[in-house]
């Protein structure tokens, strides 16, 4: 079983248009905090990995790391691309359908590119409202049309949808399987372990999360792979010998 921890990302602002930006929220980050999270990430040698290597079991038992970026922001194109790109690591980006093309706004042909660099995209809605609260008509378009726009355009298939702000219930993951979705993304803080449920979760990312937080909850991670690694080899070498069950303890 793998851990993953996937973190989520909205825009990047160069650190000297950071005071002059104005439109500014808690989601929005420094390129420089950006870039001392990546160098974590790679100093300590953790997996930078994508979705479609997760899912398809093409990882090894480990502790890994996907990246996530939500709302399509120009910022995605302009400042993100170009620092991925550099460090060979693999990223998944979440546009909102009605904001394409928009001013400060990821557009079509930007898109295409990102994506013929095997950048993955997935759906983020078309209206970026939120699933939970919506007639179940609205909700089932918002995934459809979504779904369908991107699948037209970048014609490949979109198979991870990220719920606006996180949010979604029962219904949501319900038409989210009707409309052929394998993955609905939520915005809770937690290390996934193994992918088999219909809801992988993600930590959001603000400007007021210090490097020091990120540290620790990326080692916590690792841990935790230690600590299911070593159990692993305990149930491989013992559990015939013994008979012991420590499937238990595998779980907790
Ligand atoms: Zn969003």
């Amino acid at each position: 079983m793998s851990a993953v921890l996937i973190l989520n990302y909205h825009r990047v602002i160069e650190d000297h248009l950071w005071d002059k930006t104005a439109d500014k929220t808690k989601f929005c980050v420094k390129r420089s905090a950006f870039i001392n999270q990546l160098d974590f990430i790679q100093r300590r040698e953790i997996p930078v990995v994508s979705f479609s290597d997760w899912l398809n079991n093409r990882i090894k038992d480990t502790f890994s790391v996907i990246l996530t970026f939500d709302d399509g922001n120009r910022s995605d194109y302009e400042i993100v691309l170009p620092i991925l790109k550099d460090r060979g690591l693999a990223a998944s980006f979440f546009p909102v359908i009605s904001f394409i093309g928009e001013e400060n706004r990821t557009s079509w042909e930007q898109l295409k590119e990102m994506e013929a660099l095997n950048f993955e995209i997935g759906s983020h809605g078309v209206s970026h409202e939120n699933m939970s609260e919506m007639a179940a008509g609205a909700g089932e378009l918002e995934l459809e049309l979504s779904k369908k726009t991107l699948e037209k355009k970048l014609e490949k298939p979109i198979i991870i949808f990220a719920a606006p702000f996180g949010q979604y219930n029962r219904k949501t993951l319900q038409m989210a399987k009707n409309a052929n979705f394998q993955k609905v993304l939520s915005t809770q803080i937690k290390i996934n372990r193994g992918h088999k449920a219909m809801v992988l979760h993600r930590w959001n990312l603000k400007h007021t999360t210090k490097i020091e937080a990120f540290e620790k909850m990326l080692t916590k991670g690792s841990r935790l792979y230690y600590k299911m690694s070593f159990l692993s080899l305990l149930k491989n070498r013992f559990s015939r010998l013994f008979g012991l069950k420590i499937d238990s303890l595998l779980s907790k």
